[in-house]
Order: C-alpha cells, then structure tokens, then sequence
C-alpha cells in the first residue's frame, strides 16, 4: 500500500509555478488556461517513477497486499502523470518553461509593446528600455516617439504592426472608449498575447475589456497606475494590477520595471477599483487644501508663507486609516472618540459663515455638512466621523 499514495501524488502533482506559457509558435498562453495537474515535465517522470516503483514492490515481494497494490498504484500514477502533462502539452501545443529556464529569456520572449506615447506611455516606454527590454511603440500622432527611438525602441508604423512585435502589448490611452477604438481593429493580432491596459477606468469598464480580450483569444490584465510619469520605474511607484494570478505571474518580471507591483485579485475590475478607491482619497485632501489656500488668499496673504502650515496639520490630522478601516470592520464608531460628531458638526457651520464672509465658494467643503446632519439625526452625535460611511453605499449590503 505504501506505493499508493507516492505514485499517485507524484503522477498528479500541481506544476503551477511562475512560469510563462508558451506555444511553439511563440504566442503566449490566454489568460484562462490553467496548467493541468501534472502538466510540468515532471509529471511523466514522478508517474514512471512510482510505477517502477510499484513494479519492484511486487516483484521483492515486500509483504501480502503490497505487491499487487504496489505495482497497480504505480502504473496508475505513470498513466496520470503521463496523460495529464500529455493534455496539458496538446492543449493548443503549450510547453510550460520552468522557472529556472524562465531567467535564460531570449530577447523575443523579452520583447515589450507600449501603445500610446502620452506623458505617461512614454514614461512606461522608458522603463521598459532603461530595463533592457526590447520595447516597440506606436502612437496615433506619430512623432512623439524620437527620445525612445534614441534609446534604442522601435517605433512601428502601425498599431498593427506593434501589436504583433511582443507578446506583451501594455496599453496607457486617454481613456477606455479610446482603448476601444484602438485595439477594437487590432484584435485579431493581439489573438494568443498579453495585454495589459494602464489606461484609467472604471472596474466594469475593466470587467469589459477583460471580455473583449478573452473572446479574443488574448490574455489579459487591467491596471491602476499609482505614480505620475516622472516616478515610473522609481521606487515610489506602484501599480495594481487585477486579472488571471498565471497572467500576472508570467509577466510580473517585465512589469516590475514599471514600479512595485500589486495583484489585487482574479477579478479583472479590482484593479481599477482600488485606483480609483486611492484617487478619491487624494482628491478629498486637495479640495480641502483648495479651499484653505483659497481662504488665505481672500485675505490677501502668501499662500507661500501659508504651504509650510498647511503641509504641518494634514501631516498631524493623518496616520489614522487603520484606526478608521477597524471601527469600520467592527461597525463600532463610539469607543475611543476623542472628537464627536456632535462637536464637529456644530463648528462647521463657522466653515460655510467664514467662506461667505470672505467671498470664497464653500462648494469644495459642502458635501460633508448634509451628512454629518443625516448622522446627528440617527443618533450618531457621540460618534467618530468615521461613521459616515454608513450613510455611502447606496447598494445596501447583507453584511
Ligand atoms: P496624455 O494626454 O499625455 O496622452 C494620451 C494618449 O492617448 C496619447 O498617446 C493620445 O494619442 C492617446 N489617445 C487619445 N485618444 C486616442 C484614440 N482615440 N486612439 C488612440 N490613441 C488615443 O495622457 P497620459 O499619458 O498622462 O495618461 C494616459 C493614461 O494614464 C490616462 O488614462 C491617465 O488617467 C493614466 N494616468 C496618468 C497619470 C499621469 O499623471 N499622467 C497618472 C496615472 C495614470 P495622441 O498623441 O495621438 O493624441
């Protein structure tokens, strides 16, 4: 019996490590496949393993059940291990490369395509470059590609023409109807390659295209870029990617020129979401810096002299997100308050009365007030101001 569980483990194993998937043609591997258990070389060889193995155990005649038991185990294992990586091959001709092969790259499996040469493509461009990757452009302006092209890309003449130059087409346009319009025409050469859209969107819009590309036949990966152009490829940098974890994984390397990268999750709207979710927060802090700058200034006072004070208290008043996402998860919004919502709430009529008195629009600051009032209403007067949240989601959850 000892036979059984070693063959047949062997025969089965998982090969999912971080390999790239590719076809004999060159193509890469759609993001839906998923190496099949046993599908790494490894699989026949432990099957064979265990049925020589099986085979000896019947043959010393090591005990009463052990040999019939042995030898059938084994051969069990040889056949799965053998048919599952014979499955796995045959499925659209992959091969799976192993991860120690995966460092020995030729400059084809190397090979980058960045579609748009914005502020922002240019600068993924150049990170691709300045990591030795042979990197192809395309823009639909053409001319803007003469600082890359100097730094050894190419640029090609069409989208087309780009599309098919690399198995990984990273695609940074305006916006997601214009990644509509660009690759819409292209999709029968982005058939069997990688895109990965950095383009910002929203999480169905990432939903969307990761729907387009698998119904093209073309893996695919939706992004968030966390940086402006001038940090790409720095250490501040980071990039949410969601999608296909394999996806992700075949391609980390080349997208680790870019910044840090971040798998949010399989859902190819997460990217997206957390971008976005990131965003708002950035935007939240700047329309209230806004509006102080704009309230120093209707004084007629520096707004230089102002920076340093300003840049103090908003260091002061954060640090708390993990204090505030806990009374979230707790739905706990009273213990430990230090600044009520019924104290704030009375104070912040001063905010709108100083803005009118001054001549300033209180429209970046007024959103808050109608809520805090929704909340004192409810009972909510002794809460953290973290219990707003309560008041956002217009889809109910069961939670
Ligand atoms: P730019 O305005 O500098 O570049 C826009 C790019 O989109 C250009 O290459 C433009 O081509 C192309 N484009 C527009 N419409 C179309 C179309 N219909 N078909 C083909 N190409 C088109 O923007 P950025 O590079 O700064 O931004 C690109 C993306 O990156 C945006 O989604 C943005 O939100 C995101 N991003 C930008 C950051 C930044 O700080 N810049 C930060 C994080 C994300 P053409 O030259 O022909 O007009």
């Amino acid at each position: 019996m000892a036979a059984w569980p070693a063959a047949v483990i062997a025969g089965s194993a998982q090969h999912r490590h971080r390999a790239a998937l590719i076809a004999p043609d060159g193509d890469q591997e759609p993001a839906e496949h998923t190496p099949r258990p046993g599908a790494g070389r490894l699989g026949p060889i432990r099957g064979w393993w265990g049925a020589a193995r099986g085979w000896w155990v019947r043959v010393a005649g090591e005990g009463a059940a052990a040999p019939r038991w042995g030898a059938t185990c084994g051969w069990w294992g040889a056949i799965r291990g053998w048919g599952a990586a014979r499955r796995s091959c045959a499925d659209r001709q992959w091969i799976v490369r192993a991860p120690a092969q995966a460092g020995r790259m030729t400059e084809d499996e190397k090979a980058v395509t960045v579609l748009g040469l914005g502020a922002m493509g240019t600068a993924l461009a150049g990170a691709f470059l300045a990591a030795g990757r042979p990197t192809t452009v395309w823009n639909r302006t053409p001319g803007k590609a003469g600082a890359l092209v100097a730094g050894g890309a190419v640029e090609a003449a069409t989208i087309d023409e780009a599309a098919r130059a690399s198995r990984l087409v990273v695609v940074c346009l305006w916006d997601h109807r214009s990644v509509q319009q660009a690759l819409d025409p292209v999709a029968g050469a982005l058939a069997g390659r990688t895109v990965v859209n950095l383009t910002n969107g929203t999480p169905g819009q990432g939903r969307e295209l990761a729907g387009w590309a698998r119904r093209h036949g073309a893996a695919f990966l939706d992004g968030g870029i966390m940086a402006v152009p001038p940090m790409i490829g720095g250490p501040g940098a980071f990039v949410l990617y969601s999608g296909a974890q394999e996806v992700f994984d075949a391609h980390r390397d080349a997208l680790d020129a870019l910044g840090e990268t971040m798998w949010v999750g399989a859902d190819p709207g997460l990217a997206a979401l957390h971008d976005l979710a990131l965003l708002s927060a950035m935007y939240g802090v700047t329309m209230g810096e806004l509006h102080a700058f704009a309230m120093v200034r209707s004084a007629g006072l520096s707004t230089t002299a102002f920076a340093p004070l300003l840049r103090r208290w908003t260091d002061a008043m954060s640090g708390f997100q993990e204090r505030m996402a806990a009374q979230m998860e707790a739905r706990d919004y009273t213990t430990g308050v230090v600044s009520n919502l019924a104290m704030q709430a009375a104070a912040f009529h001063n905010f709108y009365d100083a803005a009118h008195e001054q001549g300033v629009s209180p429209e970046l600051i007024a959103p808050l007030y109608p809520l805090m009032q929704r909340r004192l209403v409810e009972g909510g007067g002794a809460e953290d101001l973290t219990g707003l949240v309560e008041l956002l989601n217009t889809r109910r959850t069961t939670a």
